[in-house]
């Protein structure tokens, strides 16, 4: 059975200006009260907040993403040749910055984007609102694309990698609109 969509109208959760939500999107900043919303399915736009970073402001394009700490923890790490075990022990010995894109894009190209913000991860800090495009990764997504960049990043290594198995736990999630 096809479910009908939205026959509610999103209101804002802060200022209840009604949200022009265009299909697939998820999260929006309200233009009213230039507060962040997020769709839950049950309640509709429930309260999200949204930072913009800090470099948008000296005109750099900015993009949503999903941002929030992971800690991995390896079970298994068998290779066809070569060990890169303590490599990747090192690189994961603390939990690390995961920044996963929440706008459209090809699944190989946000897995590129996350696994070079894990390498080269940028300070989190605060500016002013600035335009980004449409949120349409909803939080639920964000677990096993980070998982594929896990994966990415191991499968880079210099051994040639057969199989690994990891347990990935996530922080909670924030909504950054990062410069890209
Ligand atoms: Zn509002």
């Amino acid at each position: 059975m096809t479910q009908p969509v939205r026959l509610i109208p999103l209101l804002c959760p802060h200022c209840q200006t009604p949200i022009p939500a265009q299909p697939d999107e998820v999260a929006w900043v309200c233009s009213n009260c230039q507060k962040g919303a997020l769709l839950d399915e049950k309640k509709g736009a429930v309260p999200l907040n949204v930072f913009f970073h800090a470099s948008l402001a000296a005109g750099k394009k900015g993009a949503p993403f999903w941002v929030t700490r992971g800690k991995v923890t390896f079970q298994e790490r068998i290779t066809y040749q070569g060990n890169e075990q303590k490599a990747m022990q090192d690189f994961w010995a603390e939990s690390r910055l995961f920044a996963i894109p929440a706008f459209a894009l090809p699944l190989e190209e946000a897995v590129v984007m996350g696994v070079k913000f894990l390498h080269q991860p940028i300070p989190m800090e605060m500016g002013k609102p600035a335009p980004f495009p449409p949120i349409v990764v909803p939080p639920q997504d964000v677990h096993p694309l980070a998982e594929f960049i896990v994966m990415s990043v191991e499968a880079e290594r210099k051994d040639a990698l057969k199989h690994l198995k990891f347990t990935l736990t996530l922080e909670p999630l924030q909504c950054w609109i990062l410069p890209v």
